[in-house]
């Protein structure tokens, strides 16, 4: 593979190409306009379940049309409400993924922050299966900054090595701040 024509939304696809397979549970902690939940959906297959989260209704809204559009809409459960809330809703995930920003086509003043994103990858690992992983495509710069971009990076280097295995892939000599794609594994 080369990185040329990579950016960090085709590594997590890419990622979750390799890992998921049909009958598991997924959260989408950031439903947005639905991409990424119609991507999930076809992966997990009918007999897997995805629960997307976001706190804005038209983001719930445009994923449901996405979803329904495609036939997808019987394998997920759409949440309006903070990520950082998903153990009240998810019991248990194979995988939780995370892309973290603003909608796009919305509003730029309505994106993630780490006062809910960091407390919401705690709740991700919490729920998370032995064998599970978390993603995350973290944007930053421009009109979402840089706050939960080095709060994030700082949770994450200080999590316990002996429990977790921490991915960081930037790609580090572009312009204009390019997404970061974070894994993260149990180690089990
Ligand atoms: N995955 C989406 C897609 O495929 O279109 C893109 C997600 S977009 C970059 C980030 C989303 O996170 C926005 O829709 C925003 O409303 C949502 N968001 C912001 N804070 C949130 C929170 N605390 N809990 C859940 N979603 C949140």
């Amino acid at each position: 593979m080369t990185y040329f024509d990579q950016n960090a939304l085709k590594l997590c696809h890419a990622f979750w190409r390799r890992r998921l397979r049909p009958g598991m549970t997924c959260v989408d902690a950031t439903a947005g306009r639905g991409r990424d939940a119609a991507v999930l959906c076809e992966l997990i297959g009918e007999a897997g379940h995805l629960f997307a989260f976001d706190i804005q209704p038209e983001a719930i809204e445009s994923t449901r049309e996405r979803l329904a559009g495609a036939g997808l809409l019987d394998r997920a459960t759409l949440i309006c409400a903070s990520h950082s809330r998903m153990a009240d809703y998810v019991p248990a995930a194979d995988a939780v993924v995370f892309n973290l920003g603003y909608l796009p086509h919305g509003d730029h003043a309505i994106g993630t922050t780490a006062a809910e994103s960091i407390p919401a990858v705690e709740a991700a690992l919490s729920i998370l299966a032995e064998d599970g992983f978390v993603t995350i495509c973290l944007y930053y710069g421009g009109d979402s900054g840089y706050a939960e971009h080095d709060a994030l990076l700082s949770y994450l280097w200080q999590l316990d090595a002996r429990q977790y295995t921490v991915m960081v892939q930037q790609f580090f000599n572009r312009p204009n701040c390019p997404p970061i794609f974070i894994v993260i594994e149990k180690n089990w």
